[in-house]
């Protein structure tokens, strides 16, 4: 067997092992959380999650395969050819429609010669062949499952138009860049330096304007009047924190998950509550979660922003020799970063860079989690109710009280059971009331509940 197709049968190997990994993860249920939820209710959500991880996995380690497929075999020379002749034969029907003449024109002046077609149509091709492959898994666990679970009520048509609406807009994203990336690198040598500084100083710009930065209308109403607006506006007063609005997400007809966000900053800053939160919580829990978003706040510091400006230049820099070493002598199917064959060898770099700092990333927003927790408790002083949040919120979205130790190394947030833990710890500590917990005394009304019991 040669070394290529031993290479490519690992390729494929991992994904299996990788998918079937977490159903061999599963545990008994620790004694301490049974304080807040039945034996029931965790078993319903394993059965809920765990396909979902091997799921998330599988796809994560096809989509690596497929790209390690496309170099070794150099699919991605034979496609962007073959994209070539479809371009070229297509441009000579259109060329004959005055504005595209003038528009194709343009192009072919920026990017150097007539093949930024082909290259257009490469991305497209590219990502079509993953949408397909990905596309039967992603309906069964984006659209199936969340109803057989009774987490999702949306209709089989609002999900194929959102599906279609995100792959649309990325595919089109993914044109743009790659016509400005390739098209400079096809001219510059040092088109790292070229994209990187002002890219650099961009970022940082947008950084500094970010407070006052407008922000795009979705479509949020006005929190109407009431108990659960008068309790959101006295934790901003009592925060100090300038605010536009507290808005209200219309989300119960697409799903059960509750959820609430902060958006904007200083005087354009939103409170959003789902409606499927502030219908499911008290208003003092649902203080307490706007207490926590709040306290996410300082998060976006100038430091970091000044980090993520200063690593970009080297980044690219590196890119750029990544792409020069593999496509020596072709037989990755690509000779240069010139060469938009090469784009898999960059989704591929992407997806391994990402794949190694997941564990510090995740680490770090646990970190800022606690933080945001560590604010709300200290600025609102109700554990009760901030305890009684959190195990609403497992039990509204489903989510993992003991999940497999991978799951809680890529977490972006602490254990379920640390925070609650969290909130009677700190109530303690200052002497506030805490009742002794047991699962019936955190209800959530049945509406808003997922809906089915489950298979
Ligand atoms: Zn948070």
């Amino acid at each position: 067997m040669s070394r290529r197709r031993r290479l490519w049968l690992l390729a494929l190997c991992l994904p299996l092992a990788a998918a079937l990994y977490p159903l061999a993860a599963q545990g008994a249920i620790e004694p301490r959380l049974l304080r807040y939820f039945t034996p029931k209710e965790i078993l319903r959500h394993d059965a809920y999650l765990f396909p979902l991880y091997a799921h998330a996995i599988g796809d994560f380690a096809v989509s690596l395969a497929l790209q390690i497929s496309f170099l070794l075999f150099r699919l991605n020379a034979r496609l962007l050819a073959r994209c070539d002749l479809w371009a070229r034969a297509l441009g000579a029907r259109l060329v004959r429609v005055g504005i595209l003449r003038r528009l194709g024109a343009v192009l072919t002046l920026l990017w150097g010669d007539a093949g930024w077609g082909g290259a257009l149509l490469f991305v497209a091709t590219f990502f079509a062949v993953l949408d397909a492959l990905g596309l039967p898994t992603g309906f069964y666990f984006g659209y199936l499952h969340e109803r057989r679970h009774g987490l999702g009520v949306q209709s089989v048509g609002r999900w194929f138009y959102d599906y279609f609406k995100a792959e649309t807009l990325a595919v089109m994203a993914h044109g743009f860049l790659v016509f400005g990336l390739y098209g400079l690198a096809r001219r510059k040598d040092r088109w790292w330096l070229w994209l990187g500084i002002p890219s650099s100083i961009l970022l940082l710009g947008a950084g500094i304007l970010d407070p006052y930065r407008v922000q795009i209308m979705h479509d949020y109403l006005p929190l109407p009047e009431g108990r659960v607006r008068q309790s959101v506006v006295e934790v901003l007063q009592k925060a100090k924190v300038e605010y536009q609005d507290v808005c209200l997400l219309k989300m119960k007809d697409l799903t059960r998950r509750a959820d609430a966000f902060v958006i904007g900053q200083g005087p354009s800053r939103r409170v959003v509550l789902f409606d499927t939160f502030a219908t499911a919580m008290t208003p003092d829990e649902v203080a307490n979660g706007v207490a926590h978003e709040l306290g996410h706040i300082g998060d976006r510091s100038p430091g970091r922003i000044w980090l993520a400006s200063a690593t970009l230049l080297p980044s690219l820099y590196l890119l750029a020799r990544l792409l020069r070493w593999l496509g020596r002598g072709g037989r990755l199917g690509f000779t240069s970063d010139r060469d938009v064959a090469s784009l898999p060898a960059i989704y591929l770099a992407f997806a391994l860079v990402w794949y190694l700092a997941a564990p510090l990333s995740s680490a770090y927003s646990r970190h800022l989690e606690r933080r945001a927790d560590d604010y709300a408790l200290e600025l609102l002083r109700q554990p009760e109710a901030f305890r009684a949040l959190m195990v609403k919120l497992v039990k509204l979205n489903m989510a993992d009280v003991q999940p497999p130790l991978y799951a809680r190394v890529l977490s972006g947030h602490p254990l379920a059971i640390e925070r609650i833990e969290r909130a009677e710890t700190f109530a303690r500590q200052h002497a506030l009331p805490m009742a002794e917990p047991n699962p019936a005394m955190f209800q959530v009304p049945e509406a808003s509940m997922p809906a089915t019991a489950g298979p």
